[in-house]
């Protein structure tokens, strides 16, 4: 099959046929919905950039499988290099669309599952990884998607899965068969499940003995009999099923909550079920290697927010303004932080027994805190440079209006040479980039809540060895 072109990504989304609501109401036409269909141009540009010259050496490589190129997006590390790639990929695309391009979750997911199907398989004989390398291949071969099916809904926090009053807010085994396992439960939060041909299923914490029903991991395509995707609310989410006052004029993040109503998974798509000691790692390959997968994203977002600040100095006439240049500059920095640390994580990065690469965890989750602070930082100066009309900018149906457009644009005029038309659409981009919850709110749980990062850090930075630095410096000798 080989890699596929934007349009061919798009004409295969068309033959799925999953069950979709929003709004209330059935969504049949998933494709053309423009609230859905501006999420999976995100998408399309992963594929978009694998075709351009410019880009094919960064987004494309071999399959450490068959040697035929692959999307990047489908390649589980085979390398320091590729590690670093994919922060790089992160940031061209971060910064070409602006938002979440929400292909990274199913590459995070591959690479749990290539590092720990392995080591289960070794521990227990089992024949996962020759099973997920045949889902791989599938992946690889067909360039498709997949998203993460990994945060549960939880119910009550203070409780374990198997102790609260309704088993299934953990995703669970139900029934298990000759020919494959029944799972019920729902995933909540799932960046661009319906961009996505397959649903990546993983335990969303760790388990314990008594827990077995809940260790589970598997994939299907994300049209399978049973699953239901309810897209969530955005703050601006009907601005682009009006086709008005997008503010980011092609591109944006949708996240359903995903429900498994007695989805059937044949066994040769099942990577886990009931080896509990396993789920943890699982997690913690996952969320790392997420965490460094936003240093390049977001770190692409900022340049966009960069740019954007500039030109309303330029637009506004405050380029002169040396409050507003050092407010820019702080913004920078930002970004560069949250870049460089996510590099330095894969850098460090290190071969599994698998073969797969990992990055540094510590560093990952390092460039993630940084991330959760950092990104409020950098829009507060975005919208501080921009000025008051981010909260408020009147509708573009008003600026066409001829009782009161031309007055609108009378008084919105900024700088003399700069036509009016222009200040008012980066008014809106700013409005966009600083106020659309589905991407926002993931600068700070995107890849797990703050504390998770924070217990990460600690549990894996080798404490042990600063101890003994302090003690030996102090002369104390045990
Ligand atoms: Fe990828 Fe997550 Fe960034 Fe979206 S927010 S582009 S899924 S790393």
């Amino acid at each position: 099959m080989g890699l596929k072109t934007k349009a061919e990504y798009i004409e295969s989304l068309r033959k799925l046929k999953p069950t979709v609501y929003m709004f209330g109401e059935k969504v049949d036409n998933v494709v053309d919905n423009p609230r859905i269909r501006a999420g999976i141009e995100t998408t399309a540009e992963t594929y978009e950039l694998a075709q351009m010259p410019e880009h094919r050496d960064l987004m494309v490589t071999k399959s450490s499988l068959n040697g035929e190129p692959i999307n990047r997006f489908n390649n589980p590390p085979q390398s320091v290099e590729d590690l670093v790639a994919r922060v790089k990929i992160n940031r061209l695309l971060g910064r070409r669309v602006g938002t979440c391009f929400q292909r990274c979750t199913g590459l995070d997911c591959m690479v749990a599952l290539s590092v720990t199907t392995y080591d289960c398989d070794k521990k227990y004989g089992t024949e996962y990884h020759k099973r997920f390398v045949e889902f791989l291949k599938h992946m690889q071969t067909n360039d498709l998607v997949a998203n993460a099916g990994v945060t549960d809904v939880k119910g009550d926090r203070n409780l374990g899965p198997t102790e609260q009053a309704d088993p299934d807010v953990y995703l669970h085994v139900v029934e298990k068969r000759e020919d494959g396992i029944v799972v019920r439960g729902a995933k909540c939060h799932q960046t661009g499940s319906l961009s996505a041909h397959e649903i990546i299923v993983l335990p969303t914490r760790a388990l314990k003995k008594g827990d077995e029903e809940f260790a589970v991991a598997f994939a299907v395509p994300t049209d399978t009999k049973g699953i239901i995707h309810v897209v969530g609310r955005s703050s601006l989410d009907t601005r682009e099923q009006d086709g008005c006052d997008c503010g980011n004029v092609q591109y944006s993040k949708y996240a359903p909550t995903v429900i498994f109503d007695n989805v059937f998974v044949p066994w040769e798509r099942v990577f886990l079920c009931g080896e509990w000691e396993f789920a943890a790692d699982l997690v913690a390959y996952f969320s790392a290697f997420h965490r460094q997968s936003h240093g390049g994203c977001k770190a692409g977002k900022i340049d966009c927010m960069v740019g954007a600040a500039l030109t309303m100095m330029a637009y506004n006439g405050t380029e002169k303004v040396s409050h507003h240049k050092e407010k820019v500059i702080d913004m920078i920095h930002r970004a560069e932080t949250l870049y460089g640390c996510s590099l330095a994580a894969s850098y460090e990065g290190r071969r599994m027994p698998s073969g797969t690469y990992f990055i540094d965890p510590v560093l990952a989750n390092a460039s993630k805190i940084h991330e959760g602070r950092e990104m409020a930082e950098a829009t507060r100066l975005m919208i501080d440079v921009a000025g008051g009309f981010v909260a408020d900018l009147p509708s573009d149906r008003d600026f066409a209006n001829p009782a009161v457009g031309p007055l609108l644009k009378k008084y919105l005029k900024g700088a003399s040479a700069v036509p009016v038309e222009n200040r008012i659409k980066m008014f809106r981009l700013v409005e966009k980039m600083a106020m659309e919850s589905a991407d926002t709110i993931s600068d700070i749980h995107g890849g797990g809540s703050p504390a998770a990062h924070r217990l990460t850090i600690f549990r894996e930075s080798r404490n042990q060895d600063k101890v003994a630095a302090a003690k030996r410096l102090a002369g104390i000798e045990e």
